[in-house]
């Protein structure tokens, strides 16, 4: 596609935008936001769909995002039960029909200001445009170490470059889109995933905002089942570390055991060594349960992925 033609039909308001928002227990917030959005997503295009997920939220956000879909071009999708958002963004993508799909969160924290310089970007060529938040200064001082620690991690122990402080807050172009929909894994590490796709990427820096009411659903335990599931999904290297280990341990016995029998018959046998015993036993045992525990969480997850099940089970879908 040539790219005068992206920009040419942005400026004349023709780009056919899906926004995909996720939202699980959002009641408080989500009507004023719909409103929010919908007002400038008019501003930007006269083809638009507001995709909202139902992520099977306790309160009343499938009643308030219902009563917007006879007025506004919002559509609905409720989940039977709450999948997380990873799989609500998919299906979002799933069932998005633009040719340019906005990924937004449906709480305010994701600036909706930002997307007219999504679109900029898209049209001068990116395929996918990313938000990157400046600071992480709303989240505890824990949270943001973690955080780093992560994307150092990832760096070096997968093949993917995950751009750090980048979220969900993106666009993306029909061919990512369409990419990403052919991904059928079961465990989704959604930023593991736009990195994996690959395609020319911009990122444009946001402050993420207060969130408008309600509170994150993400507590520590769930960030780090995340951060398991986006190691587990991109990288081999904790299942080979087991056997460096190893390797390196069977050498240092065979060298150790050389010079116990040097020792023995230069010196003679020497009784004592209790203590060494008890600690290289208690070592290699501990050693061999965290392998195990290793080994454990990937077949966990082959065996996730064997039983075949769809990804998520949508209850009501309304305006498709
Ligand atoms: N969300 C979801 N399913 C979940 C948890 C969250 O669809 O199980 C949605 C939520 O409604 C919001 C977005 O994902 O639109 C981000 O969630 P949240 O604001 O709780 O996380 P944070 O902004 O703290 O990362
Ligand atoms: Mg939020």
């Amino acid at each position: 596609m040539p790219l005068t033609g992206r920009l040419k039909r942005l400026e004349n308001k023709q780009v056919f935008i899906s926004y995909i928002v996720p939202a699980y227990n959002e009641e408080p917030v989500i009507a004023a936001f719909l409103k929010a959005l919908n007002a400038q997503a008019q501003q930007l295009s006269q083809q638009y769909e507001i995709i909202v997920v139902d992520d099977a939220s306790k309160d009343q956000t499938y009643q308030a995002v219902l009563s917007f879909t006879d007025t506004y071009p919002v559509k609905l999708l409720r989940f039977s039960r709450n999948f997380g958002k990873e799989i609500a963004l998919s299906a979002g993508l799933q069932h998005a029909s633009g040719e340019v799909v906005v990924l937004i969160d449906g709480d305010f924290q994701h600036p909706m200001e930002v997307i007219p310089q999504f679109l900029k970007h898209w049209a001068e060529g990116y395929d996918m445009v990313y938000g990157v938040r400046k600071s992480r200064g709303d989240e505890s001082r824990i949270k943001r170490s973690f955080a780093r620690f992560f994307y150092r991690l990832m760096e070096r122990i997968t093949n993917v470059s995950i751009p750090p402080n980048a979220g969900d807050f993106r666009l993306l172009d029909r061919c990512v889109v369409d990419s990403l929909n052919q991904i059928d894994e079961r465990s989704r590490f959604m930023k593991g995933l736009y990195a994996w796709v690959g395609y020319s990427s911009m990122a444009v820096p946001f402050d993420v905002q207060e969130r408008a009411a309600g509170q994150s659903s993400w507590s520590f335990i769930r960030l780090v089942e995340l951060a398991i599931t986006g190691i587990t999904s991109f990288s081999e290297i904790p299942l080979r570390f087991w056997g460096v280990i190893g390797f390196a341990i069977s050498l240092i016995s065979f060298i150790y055991a050389l010079c116990i029998i040097g020792e023995t018959l230069f010196f003679g046998a020497k009784t004592p060594g209790f203590a060494t015993l008890i600690v290289a036993i208690m070592f290699l045992g501990g050693i061999q349960l965290l392998s195990i525990g290793i080994l454990g969480e990937y077949i966990g997850r082959i065996f996730n992925e064997v039983k075949q099940r769809p990804l998520y089970i949508i209850s009501k879908k309304i305006g498709f």
